[in-house]
């Protein structure tokens, strides 16, 4: 049996990563679509077969309530809108995949799983990194301590912002600059490669070199996590230029992986040699594991608490770098 999903929000995301993957996927299948701009419709419908019952708009999505093929909402709007709809579509009584940042606060966050537990659903994030082989051996080699315990994290995440009118330099829809689009990753490699949860974070905002362009939000930001076991993770995002690494120095040796970040094209060594693994699909792993985990009534792998600790982390790196580079303590 596949669970039926819907896509909210058509843009780059769902368009060129999640459709295709949804071709792919064995335990859910795309069956409806919810969009904003009714110009897009007849190029899904065409391609993807969706009947005209399955198709809503932010107006009526609500009545999706009533729709039993659809099983599962995947939310892929702009960040300030992702708790209005995961809360809708959690009232409509339907599973939540939530893009990543959850949300644009840690308060948003809490209602949005408050919301999907009342309504006895699930809540996944997009993080969809936790279900490729390169990161899921980060994870292992730290988790095993095939080098030791894992003592420093270098992760870094940016990339070269271009237009200058896209929503992810407009503080009201972004909820912040690359910290919150892509700096998110880095945190994440962070805390799963050490496998801690850190305890406070000093952060430290880069002056603007276009103060045009980024006079909303960030443009370059660095941080430094501490771990209750003395471990430390220093990190970079930037809306400047490309930057995609997560590297691990242990008592015994280091692993790393390049080009971390991406939708593909992994480089993972180890101070003893290269990673054996091949890359994947991640984005139809990602919702074939959370789908699977739906299918079979227990907990996903990349729940609502988990996209929580990190807009707890975020929130104080953006509190640390107001307050000059104090250190901040996470909640
Ligand atoms: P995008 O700009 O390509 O698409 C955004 C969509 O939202 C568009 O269809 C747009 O029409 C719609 N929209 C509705 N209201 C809007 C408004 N007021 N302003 C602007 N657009 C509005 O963005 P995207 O890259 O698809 O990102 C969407 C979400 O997916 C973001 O939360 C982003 O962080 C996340 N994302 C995740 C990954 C990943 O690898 N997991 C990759 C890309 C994006």
């Amino acid at each position: 049996k596949k669970l039926g999903i819907a896509l909210v929000g058509l843009g780059g995301y769902a368009t060129n990563q999640l459709a295709p993957a949804l071709m792919q996927t064995q335990f859910v299948e795309l069956r409806g679509i919810v969009t904003g701009t009714p110009s897009k419709i007849p190029k899904w419908v065409e391609k993807y077969r969706i009947p005209e019952k399955n198709i809503y708009n932010y107006e009526n999505f609500d009545r999706i309530a009533d729709n039993k093929d659809i099983d599962v909402v995947y939310i892929v709007l702009p960040n300030s809108m992702h708790a209005e709809f995961t809360v809708r579509a959690a009232k409509a009584g339907k599973h939540v995949i939530c893009e990543k940042p959850m949300a644009v606060s840690v308060a948003e966050g809490r209602q949005m799983i408050d919301a999907c537990k009342k309504a006895g659903k699930q809540l996944a994030i997009g993080y969809r990194l936790h279900y490729d082989p390169f990161h899921l051996e980060m994870m292992r080699l730290s988790r095993e301590k095939v080098f030791g315990e894992v003592k420093l994290v270098e992760a870094s995440d940016g990339f070269r912002a271009g237009d200058p009118n896209q929503w992810r330099l407009k503080h009201a829809l972004s909820g912040g600059g690359p910290l919150m689009d892509v700096g998110i990753y880095a945190i994440q490699g962070a805390r799963y490669t050490i496998g801690l949860e850190p305890i406070s974070v000093t952060a430290q905002e880069f002056p603007k070199t276009d103060p045009v362009k980024f006079k909303d939000v960030e443009e370059s930001l660095a941080w430094q996590l501490q771990f209750p076991n003395g471990a430390i993770a220093n990190s970079f995002t930037t809306y400047i230029t490309g930057v995609n690494r997560l590297y691990a120095a242990a008592e015994k040796g280091w692993f790393e992986v390049n080009n971390a970040y991406g939708y593909g094209g992994q480089q993972g060594r180890t101070s003893t040699g290269a990673m054996p693994f091949t890359h994947i699909n991640q984005q139809a792993a990602h919702m074939d594991g959370v789908c699977k985990a739906i299918l079979e009534n227990r907990p996903n792998n990349v729940p609502g608490e988990e996209g929580l600790r990190d807009m707890k982390v975020i929130e104080a790196i953006y509190a640390s770098a107001a307050a000059g580079g104090k250190s901040v303590k996470i909640g």
